[in-house]
């Protein structure tokens, strides 16, 4: 069982069913979620850790330091995925965009661990089922405060799916620095921007002008993913950025445009942090907007100071990646 005080905690989910129940108010479609097959969790999960965690089903027991499970989580984390598959199975046949709804998060899952909050990784998951679908190449940007470990471990050596990053570092969990660019074939496909702590809209327009959206528009995904996670807010009790709720509109603006350049507009976001609950919600209905308005915006908070964390970590990605990508 979570203990008390946990931030990866229930009233999380109370948020997201208000986000769902108003889109829906106004006339939207909300798609319920399906359980992930055994097959589909293991494109990305090893065979033994699937096995390991339906163990678990009934039980309440700690998978890792900061991970705890309730009798119903090996249940709740086979829909939290299979929400996210829902997601990717409407943008792939219908085009436009979905957000999936989902907890636990997945993105520190590796594929044969749990970690920090997560079970199974819901957007690997996505991407390889996208990649099932049709979809030749997969972007996956990750805006969460922390770096997806699982995510980029994954698929580093996997020139098909591209994995960027923007996270606080050092940080938990300790990866995700500028050159770490990916392995093998994948060498060139994992994208990492490391910003110190306290970096503000600023910092990240930077480096989503200048390093996410150039090296996304190279790369020309069939399907572009989010892992959208909101604990780069600034009134995370978990991260120490500074982001406003207008720089989670901003980011998800700009993947909206490159979704309609490169990929017919598919576009599929599945959530990941956000613990503070005001946050959360605003920083999603926010997202929402964008999502659904005729024509993206790119209101990006207005420059303030010279944003030198923004482009200390473009700097070094830049020289990491040159190799690789005309930045
Ligand atoms: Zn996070």
């Amino acid at each position: 069982m979570t203990p008390p005080g946990h931030p990866e905690r229930l009233e999380r989910a109370e948020v997201m069913d208000v986000i769902a129940a108003n889109w829906r108010a106004g006339g939207g479609e909300v798609l319920p979620p399906r359980p992930a097959t055994d097959d589909e969790l293991g494109r990305v999960h090893d065979r033994g850790y699937l096995g390991r965690i339906a163990d678990i089903a009934g039980r309440a027991v700690a998978l890792d330091p900061d991970t705890y499970t309730s009798p119903e989580s090996a249940e709740i984390a086979r829909l939290a995925a299979g929400a996210a598959l829902v997601a990717v199975e409407r943008v792939m046949s219908a085009g436009g965009s979905a957000l999936a709804l989902v907890r636990p998060p997945g993105h520190h899952a590796e594929r044969d661990r749990a970690m920090g909050f997560c079970i199974y990784n819901n957007v690997a998951l996505s991407a390889a089922h996208g990649r099932a679908l049709g979809a030749r190449r997969v972007a996956i940007v990750d805006y969460d405060v922390h770096h997806g470990n699982g995510t980029q471990h994954i698929f580093e050596s996997d020139a098909s799916v591209l994995y960027v990053s923007t996270h606080q570092f050092p940080y938990y969990p300790g990866t995700g620095a500028a050159d770490e660019i990916g392995k093998r074939e994948g060498e060139g496909f994992t994208v990492n921007l490391p910003l110190d702590a306290g970096a503000t809209g600023d910092d990240y327009r930077v480096v989503f002008q200048e390093v996410i959206v150039p090296v996304l528009k190279q790369f020309k995904p069939d399907l572009v993913l989010v892992s959208a996670g909101f604990d780069a807010h600034e009134r995370d009790p978990l991260g120490g950025m500074r982001l406003t709720t207008d720089a989670f509109a901003a980011m998800t603006g700009e993947l909206r445009l490159v979704a309609e350049e490169c990929s017919n507009g598919r576009l599929a976001l599945v959530t990941e942090g956000g613990y503070d609950l005001g946050a959360f919600a605003s920083s999603l209905e926010a997202v929402v907007d964008v999502l659904a308005a005729p024509r993206p915006s790119l209101n990006w908070p207005s420059p303030g100071a010279e944003p030198a964390r923004g482009r200390a970590a473009a700097d070094l990605t830049k020289s990491a990646l040159a190799p690789f990508w005309r930045l």
